[in-house]
């Protein structure tokens, strides 16, 4: 299982998977921006590494 849906209170710097933080009450905020996507990144350095072997392999003149 992922931590997709860590969470972060933002006013005592506690990690939680709640809604809410379990130590003050606040709502939390999801720990990493939703823009930020690590599977993308390294599916497209998977896919330019793949490409870059075959290249080698069979060189294009
Ligand atoms: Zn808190």
């Amino acid at each position: 299982m992922r931590p997709r849906l860590l969470r972060i209170c933002r006013h005592c710097y506690r990690y939680t998977l709640k809604d809410r933080c379990p130590t003050c009450g606040r709502p939390t905020e999801i720990a990493h921006p939703p823009r930020f996507s690590p599977d993308d990144r390294y599916l497209e350095l998977r896919l330019k590494a793949k490409l870059d072997r075959r290249s080698a392999h069979h060189p294009v003149y």
